[in-house]
């Protein structure tokens, strides 16, 4: 069985973070294993921005800021397997076996950065997350105001109201971009599906045509995501409590745009245990996790969507 000192498991953009961190302090004896190829379309990590709300604010080029980080993860000898889904992952003593259709590697850590497939990748470990999975849905519109919509003259903006909606500049595509934070229905890995939810074509044209009309254009394209939620729709960053050698993050719908630190940060809990940056909020016993309750009493009380993460979820 072929070892590594560390595998990380799901190449998106947090997996990929975490392998380039990881391959700065441990070289070749790193190895990213990705059930799809490389930039595929089915995970959370495939668009083309994602944006902070700071005074000098930018935007992360999500599709390419993961092939970047995988690149400088390979050039730092890091290996890459694509198209190998993990089956299994089996502590075994201080390590964890790593089982592949095709082959078990071991490891001394294993990161588990695999979003909505998360729980599947943890089974034989015992320990199971609570997380919701909608299918969120993001619509490009062919403008023909392309000036007045550019980046350095048009922001990221986010729309509070019953709905909450929040728009791209012009960048990536030759189009605006609209999406409604938590619009989606619950899915599963299985279940989601790439078609557009009609009524909430409808509900976005209807929203800019009252509010900003002039973002419109023909429909370019209208693209599916999953969002993957724990119960208080905050990040999951942390080791198992039992097998501290597997580290887990969730990125709740909100991560790409910390996904260098993210990666950083599980570096140093893969390699050291511990991490320098508060991530106390983030614990994998949280009562948001191990309290069953925890949800109805959180959406009971009002709290299904608090106003900050509605703001995060697009960097606002
Ligand atoms: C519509 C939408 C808008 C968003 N907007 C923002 C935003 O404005 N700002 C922001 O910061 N974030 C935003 N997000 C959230 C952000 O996209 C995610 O938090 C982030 O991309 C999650 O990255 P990830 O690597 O954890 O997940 P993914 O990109 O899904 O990667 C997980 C990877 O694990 C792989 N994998 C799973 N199981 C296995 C297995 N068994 N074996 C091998 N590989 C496996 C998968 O194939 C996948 O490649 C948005 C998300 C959506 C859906």
């Amino acid at each position: 069985m072929k070892h590594y000192d560390a595998i990380v498991i799901g190449c998106g953009g947090l997996g990929s973070a975490a392998l380039y961190w990881l391959s700065r302090e441990l070289g070749s004896s790193v190895l990213g294993i990705e059930q799809f190829g490389l930039g595929h379309e089915r995970g959370a990590s495939q668009d083309q921005e994602r944006a902070i709300f700071q005074k000098d604010t930018g935007l992360v080029d999500a599709r390419k800021s993961s092939g970047v980080l995988v690149a400088l993860a390979r050039a730092r000898g890091a290996r890459v397997l694509e198209n190998a889904p993990v089956s299994a992952l089996r502590p075994d003593g201080e390590g964890v076996e790593v089982v592949t259709d095709e082959q078990a590697y071991h490891a001394d850590r294993v990161v588990v950065a695999s979003d909505m497939w998360t729980n599947e990748v943890l089974r034989e470990t015992g320990f199971r997350l609570p997380l919701t999975v909608t299918q969120e849905q993001v619509t490009y519109y062919a403008t023909p105001n392309l000036r007045e919509f550019a980046p350095d003259r048009f922001p990221v903006f986010m729309w509070h109201g019953r709905d909450n909606f929040y728009g791209f500049p012009v960048y990536g595509e030759v189009a605006t971009k609209l999406g409604q934070h938590m619009g989606g229905h619950e899915v599963t890995a299985e279940t989601r599906t790439f078609d557009p939810d009609p009524i909430r074509q409808e509900r976005y044209r209807h929203f800019l045509e009252r509010h900003l009309p002039g973002f419109l254009g023909p429909e370019l394209r209208t693209k599916t995501c999953p969002y993957t939620l724990p119960p208080d729709h905050h990040f999951v960053l942390d080791t198992l409590p039992d097998h501290p050698q597997i580290s887990v993050v969730v990125g709740a719908g909100q991560a790409f745009k910390f996904a260098s630190l993210i990666g950083r940060i599980l570096a140093g809990l893969a390699m050291d245990g511990s991490s320098a940056y508060p991530i106390e909020p983030f614990k994998i016993t949280r009562p948001a996790i191990t309290d069953r309750t925890f949800e109805k009493t959180f959406h009971a009380c009002g709290c299904a969507l608090p106003r900050q993460h509605r703001a995060n979820a697009t960097g606002g």
